[in-house]
């Protein structure tokens, strides 16, 4: 585990210098420091190393993230659980580790650490994992979490919480009125986000919160105040490193006078679990929420060739393709390799080809992308 973390240690350094030689090479000054409003577009920032000074922009653009949240259940913070940030920092295995939370974050992690050795205990308060996801993909995920030994128990209140993590903590949780304390040594809080920004003075500039406490932003990442613009989690978009980005074009581009928005854009994503879970566009819950018509094609894993070479025999492909045109409305891959399968899906999308360009493509052999020709035969005909 020592390795392990020294590893993570010398990838997270390696980065952190990259950026900053990035910002030397653009010029921009960057300012160490805590960053607050005292003023219309006016930023007051307590240096890291001592030393306050007063930013006054023509333009400012926030983008202050977001952070683990902790739900205020009895006993919960004074437990002092980790969040991501004390679990990628840990040089040892959790005895028997208790994740709250069966969203992205808490399953990468509880996988990971299952792997490492500890027994690992998740908490979902949905009646699913990753409950957004259609019915298969949750299912999927459990069934790939039993089979490694990682005790899931979904539908779950958690009342309150004694001990501390590190040490041994207990769970008083109700599922149906009955009392089934869940124990462990170490907890884990993944239960969702907070956006950074309350202790900023947001009022100072004129710039107006959510009710969630999400920078109000239009589609064009405008906040309520002029000249002032927010990105990334703190203002309510998907949370993702990559829209954090798109939401950055977008203001650069209306600062150029370039007309684009946010509205419309396709989110893909990846759960980097073993197999990875991967989206683009439309899932069939989100489809039938719209009312929007599809055609649906799914094969599993075993129907590609390369899942049986790399002996990864579990998972599936899913599309939605739209029932009056040969538009993709949607790709999820549970397999290995799906981030880059969804991004050859996504490029079709975003080209508006037709599901048929793929279906037809000659796509090498023996590789997971090859089986994107056989989920696209398997679309049904228009009726
Ligand atoms: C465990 C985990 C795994 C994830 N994995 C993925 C993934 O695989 N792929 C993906 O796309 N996304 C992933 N995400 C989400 C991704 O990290 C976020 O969506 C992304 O970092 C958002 O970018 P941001 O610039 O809005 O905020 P951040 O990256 O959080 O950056 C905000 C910065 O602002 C600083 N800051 C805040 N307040 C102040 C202040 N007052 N003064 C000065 N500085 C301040 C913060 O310290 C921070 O450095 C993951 C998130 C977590 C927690």
């Amino acid at each position: 585990m020592s390795a392990v973390h020294d590893g993570k240690r010398k990838m997270v350094d390696t980065m952190v210098v990259r950026n900053q030689d990035l910002y030397r090479e653009s010029g921009a000054e960057l300012v160490m420091g805590q960053g607050r409003f005292v003023g219309p577009r006016t930023i007051e920032v307590v240096a890291a190393d001592g030393g306050t000074r007063t930013l006054r922009g023509e333009v400012v653009v926030i983008s202050t993230g977001s952070r683990a949240r902790i739900d205020p259940i009895s006993g919960l913070a004074e437990a002092r659980p980790m969040t991501h940030v004390e679990a990628l920092d840990l040089d040892r295995v959790p005895g028997h580790l208790v994740v709250l939370g069966g969203g992205y974050v808490g399953l990468e992690l509880a996988q990971a650490f299952r792997r490492f050795g500890s027994r690992v205990t998740v908490i979902e308060r949905n009646d699913a994992l990753a409950h957004r996801e259609d019915r298969d993909v949750s299912e999927a995920l459990r069934e790939l979490f039993k089979d490694e030994g990682i005790e899931v128990r979904t539908g779950i209140r958690v009342e309150r919480v004694e001990g501390r993590s590190g040490e041994s903590v207990k769970l008083h949780v109700a599922r149906d009125g009955a009392e089934d304390p869940i124990e462990g040594t170490d907890l884990l809080v993944a239960s969702g986000r907070t956006p950074n920004t309350d202790g900023i003075d947001l009022e100072a500039a004129g710039v107006e919160r959510d009710g969630r406490g999400f920078v109000k932003v239009d589609e064009r990442c405008r906040t309520t105040a002029p000249g002032v613009w927010a990105v990334g989690d703190c203002a309510g978009g998907p949370q993702f490193t990559h829209m954090a980005d798109d939401d950055v074009r977008v203001v650069r581009d209306n600062l150029a006078g370039i007309d684009r928005t946010t509205t419309g854009r396709l989110v893909p994503f990846c759960l980097f679990t073993d197999p990875e879970l991967a989206r683009v566009g439309l899932s069939e819950s989100e489809a039938e929420r719209r009312g929007i018509a599809y055609r649906l094609a799914k094969i599993p894993v075993t129907a590609i060739l390369r899942s049986r070479t790399l002996s990864e025999p579990r998972g599936f492909y899913k599309t939605l393709v739209a029932a009056d045109s040969d538009r993709i409305l949607g790709f999820t891959a549970f397999a290995p390799e799906a981030d880059a399968v969804m991004t050859t899906v996504q490029v079709a999308i975003s080209a508006g080809l037709p599901y048929t360009a793929l279906r037809d493509a000659t796509l090498t052999h023996p590789t997971m992308s090859k089986g994107l020709a056989a989920l696209f035969h398997a679309v049904p005909d228009r009726s």
